[in-house]
């Protein structure tokens, strides 16, 4: 039933936000402004104060009501970016692959950026591949965490962190990070019901 899959993902999400959300804040103090785990923090903490109104809806409804609370509740770049990705989501009447397609499409138009940027895309675009090539959980899991300490190297040309021009190579992503947990969070979620 959606309600149970919604619940999980809601319960399982804000749990893992909650948990890393000092590292987050960490990340982020090192190439922008320290609060991506705050910003975070409130978005996912709203999220569960809505589960039972989430829970009652469809999944596709359920998406777009989410995405729209972090547009709302999310300060900083992150939340209008993982709102929009929501949203697409549930506008997306297709399956997985769509689903993360139609969020990797809007974070790129809202963002105006694209993998190879060091940004939460430099995860979402392989996970995207690895969906889209039939990868199972394991390997999604798995490029999506190779694709977090890749971030590490790149120069971020997008975001605060391209304030930081060569500073920002050395260190990791925070919204890549930050994606990667939700991509593990996910595929735990679906395994866990099936
Ligand atoms: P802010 O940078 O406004 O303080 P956060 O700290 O919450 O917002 O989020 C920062 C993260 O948002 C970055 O680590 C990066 O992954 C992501 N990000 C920032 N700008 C963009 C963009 N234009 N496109 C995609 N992702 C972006
Ligand atoms: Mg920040």
């Amino acid at each position: 039933m959606s309600s149970d899959l919604i619940g999980a993902l809601v319960d399982a999400s804000a749990a893992a936000i909650t948990t890393h959300a000092r590292e987050l804040t960490e990340l982020d103090a090192a190439i922008g402004d320290g609060d991506h785990g705050l910003n975070m923090k409130r978005g996912f903490d709203a999220l569960l104060a809505s589960r039972d109104e989430l829970c009652a809806l469809s999944l596709e409804a359920a998406l777009q009501k989410a995405g729209m609370t972090l547009v709302m509740k999310v300060g900083g770049a992150s939340g209008p970016l993982y709102g929009s990705a929501l949203m697409a989501m549930g506008k997306s009447t297709g399956g997985a692959v769509d689903k993360l397609q139609a969020a990797v499409a809007a974070v790129q138009a809202r963002g105006k950026s694209q993998a190879g940027e060091k940004t939460m895309l430099d995860v979402l675009v392989p996970v995207l591949a690895a969906l889209a090539d039939g990868g199972d959980r394991e390997r999604v899991r798995q490029v999506a965490t190779d694709a977090v300490a890749a971030t590490r190297d790149m120069l971020a040309t997008k975001g605060r962190a391209s304030f930081l021009g060569e500073r920002s190579i050395g260190h990791i992503d925070p919204g890549a990070r930050s994606s990667c947990l939700l991509v593990h969070v996910v595929c735990d979620v679906l395994e866990a019901q099936q």
